[in-house]
C-alpha cells in the first residue's frame, strides 16, 4: 500500500476505495468522534503516552466508549505493517457510531474505530527556511463553554473556517483568537512566542488543545535552561515578539516571520526557532529508538 492510504475500519483493512464508513455514522454526519494523530520516526510512534492520554480526556468529555488500549495498540501495528512505510502519519479515530439519524447521542449502536495510515509528508523545506505567514482571521476559537477545543473531536469546522479565510488572503495558517481577543492557538498547532528573553505560550485556561507538542516542549525547554510561562498573549504582544513559532506533530516547531500583514522582528526565522525544531527532533529520535518494544515494519 506504498503511497496511498491505508484504511483500518474495525479490523478490516484495505485501501479508501474498498474500506468505507457508513453513510450513518455520527463521525460522518456530525463530527461525532475523537482522534489522534500519531507520527512513527522510523518505524516507532512517537509519545503514544500521550496521544492515549489525551484520547482518554477527550472520549470521556463526549462519553464516547473507548475499545481496549490493547486493542487499538493491536491494530495500530496491524495497519502500520500493511502500510509498510516508516515515516508514517497515523491517525486514529473513534466514533459513537451509526444508528438512526438523530442527534440522540443514546441512540448510537457501537463505537467505531477507524485508523488511517500513509507515508508521512513533510512540510515543504521553504517553510522552515524563510518561515510562513500567518492571518488572524474573524473566526475565533469556540469558547470553553460551548465545545471545548482541549477536545479533540472530528468536529474541526471552527478550524476550516479559519484555514479558508487565510488561504483566501493567501496566507500559510491563522492565528486564531479566544473570546477575550488573546491569541489561543493556530488551526491545527500551538503557539509559542520569544520576546524580551521570556519563551511563553497561552496557558490552556484560555480555551486551547494540550498539543503534545507543546507539553514536551515546554519540558524541554526547561531541561535547557529557558522557562516558558503558560499565560494570556495579547496580539500586540505577538507583533512585537523577537520570534513566534507553531508546534505540532506533524510541523514540529516552524518559524513564522508574518502575522496579519506585520513582519515579526526582522522577517526572518529566528535562532530559538531553529534550536528547538533540532532540540525536539533529536528527542522524537531518541525517545523512538529506545522503545524496543514496537516491531518496526
Ligand atoms: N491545536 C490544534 C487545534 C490541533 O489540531 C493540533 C494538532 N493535533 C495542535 C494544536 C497540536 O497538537 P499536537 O502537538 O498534539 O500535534
Amino acid at each position: 500500500m506504498a503511497g496511498g492510504v491505508t484504511v483500518n475500519i474495525d479490523g478490516m483493512m484495505g485501501s479508501p476505495e474498498e474500506i468505507r464508513v457508513s453513510a450513518l455514522d455520527r463521525g460522518f454526519l456530525y463530527g461525532d468522534s475523537v482522534y489522534e494523530v500519531v507520527r512513527t520516526y522510523e518505524g516507532v510512534p512517537f509519545a503514544l503516552e500521550e496521544h492515549f492520554a489525551r484520547l482518554s480526556r477527550s472520549a470521556e468529555r463526549l462519553a464516547i466508549p473507548l475499545p481496549l488500549r490493547s486493542t487499538l495498540l493491536r491494530e495500530m501495528r496491524r495497519t502500520l505493517a500493511f502500510a509498510g512505510c516508516k515515516d508514517a502519519y497515523c491517525r486514529l479515530i473513534v466514533t459513537r457510531g451509526s444508528g438512526p439519524i438523530s442527534l440522540d447521542p443514546t441512540t448510537a449502536s457501537k463505537p467505531l474505530t477507524v485508523i488511517l495510515v500513509k507515508p508521512y509528508q513533510p512540510f515543504p523545506e521553504w517553510m522552515f527556511e524563510r518561515g510562513i505567514r500567518v492571518a488572524i482571521p474573524q473566526i475565533r476559537r469556540t469558547s470553553p463553554r460551548s465545545l471545548d477545543p482541549a477536545i479533540k473531536s472530528g468536529n474541526y469546522l471552527n478550524s476550516v473556517l479559519a484555514v479558508g479565510e487565510a488561504r483566501a488572503a493567501f496566507l500559510d495558517d491563522a492565528l486564531m483568537l479566544d473570546g477575550e481577543g488573546n491569541i489561543a492557538e493556530a488551526t491545527s498547532s500551538n503557539v509559542f512566542i520569544l520576546r524580551d528573553d521570556e519563551v511563553s505560550t497561552p496557558a490552556l485556561e484560555g480555551g486551547l488543545l494540550a498539543g503534545v507538542t507543546r507539553g514536551l516542549l515546554i519540558d524541554l525547554l526547561a531541561q535547557h535552561g529557558f522557562v516558558c510561562s503558560e499565560r494570556a498573549i495579547s496580539v500586540e504582544e505577538v507583533l512585537d515578539a523577537d520570534e513566534v513559532m507553531l508546534t505540532s506533530t506533524l510541523r514540529e516547531v516552524m518559524p513564522v516571520v508574518e502575522v496579519a500583514g506585520n513582519r515579526i522582528a526582522e522577517g526572518v526565522p529566528g535562532p530559538l526557532a531553529r534550536k528547538l525544531k533540532s532540540l525536539f527532533h533529536e528527542y522524537a529520535l531518541e525517545r523512538t529508538r529506545r522503545d524496543a518494544e514496537w516491531e518496526r515494519p
